[in-house]
């Protein structure tokens, strides 16, 4: 595995494109958007500004990292050459197969197609292209350069093989890959969704506070973060979109959105990236202040 190909310059791909790149891969970095390329690249030069402060890299190791990486606008240019292809463009069905398609066509037998997915089938991916036995899920977290943990999930025809070269190729990133079956939210958001879910519905059913709920779950059951909190950085509409997925995919009521989630996305409450969720992000994500509406 030497030569990468990451779709999508977002959260996530910058973070991935930034991990394989630090690992010595070269890295093709494609995006529809050059304004998203062009953040991408200056978010990885901050992130790895940071790591050399820290100590944990040299200034060697940033400038070979940013050798390492090249920014696409044309799928068929990016693609050249690599071995593996991360896709972790925006979390719609559509988006991802039409990607997907796209890229069976123009990519050698040998290649080998990954999704960085919270939650869409990789077995309903892997059957628009003519190798499913070669299209894996590689949920990575965020942020990716810090998290250890990448959930590595087959579809229904993933092979052996190919399963186990991911899962090395993750352990050579320094990460920790964890293999789980392809069924709807996989292990991550099927076990996280519901416990933030269920946080909602204690605030909306006046059980406590927000802070109340936050304070209970990060100091009773030592969580960095409360589920609350977490929602909103993980973003509301994500949140959302998982459940129904969750919803959807078993056909269990228990898994139904909370009203007052699907009210703070219709409202554009989307969490930190909107400026307000259950806390508000006006000034910062220093000290937090609970959103105005639940106070
Ligand atoms: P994002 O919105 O930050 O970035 C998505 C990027 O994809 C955008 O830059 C957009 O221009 C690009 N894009 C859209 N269509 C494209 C196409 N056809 N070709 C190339 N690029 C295209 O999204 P994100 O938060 O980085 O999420 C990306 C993926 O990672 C999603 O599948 C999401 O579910 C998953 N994920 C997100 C998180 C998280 O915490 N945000 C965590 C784990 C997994």
């Amino acid at each position: 595995m030497n030569k990468i190909a990451v779709i999508g310059a977002g959260t996530m791909g910058n973070g991935i494109a930034h991990t394989f790149a630090q690992f010595g891969h070269p890295v093709s970095l494609i995006d529809v958007s050059q304004e998203a390329l062009d953040r991408a690249i200056a978010t990885i030069e901050r992130n790895l500004d940071r790591m050399v402060k820290k100590e944990k890299i040299s200034e060697e190791d940033k400038q070979a990292t940013l050798n390492n990486l090249n920014t696409f606008t044309k799928m068929e240019e990016g693609v050249e050459g690599v071995d593996l292809v991360v896709e972790a463009a925006t979390e719609k069905l559509d988006i991802k197969l039409k990607i997907f398609e796209n890229l069976d066509k123009i990519c050698p037998d040998h290649v080998i197609l990954a999704s960085n997915t919270s939650s869409i089938s990789i077995t309903k991916i892997g059957s628009v292209t003519s190798r499913p036995d070669k299209v894996i899920g590689m949920h990575f977290m965020n942020p990716v350069p810090v998290m250890k943990l990448v959930e590595i999930i087959r579809g229904y025809a993933t092979s052996d093989e190919v399963t186990n070269t991911i899962m090395e190729a993750s352990k050579k990133l320094n990460k920790v890959p964890v293999e789980v079956n392809d069924y709807p939210g996989f292990v991550a958001n099927r076990i996280l969704m519901p416990m933030i879910n269920e946080a909602i519905y204690s605030l909306y059913e006046g059980v406590a506070g927000v802070e109340e709920i936050d304070t209970v779950m990060k100091l009773g059951m030592a969580h960095p973060m409360g589920p609350l909190q977490l929602a909103d950085f993980i973003g509301l509409d994500v949140c959302h979109s998982i459940l129904e997925v969750l919803y959807e995919g078993f056909g269990n009521p228990k898994y139904a959105p909370c009203p007052l989630l699907v009210n703070m996305v219709t409202a554009k409450k989307l969490g930190a990236k909107s400026g307000e969720g259950f806390y508000n992000y006006e000034h910062g994500t220093k000290e937090l202040v609970v959103a105005d509406s639940f106070k």
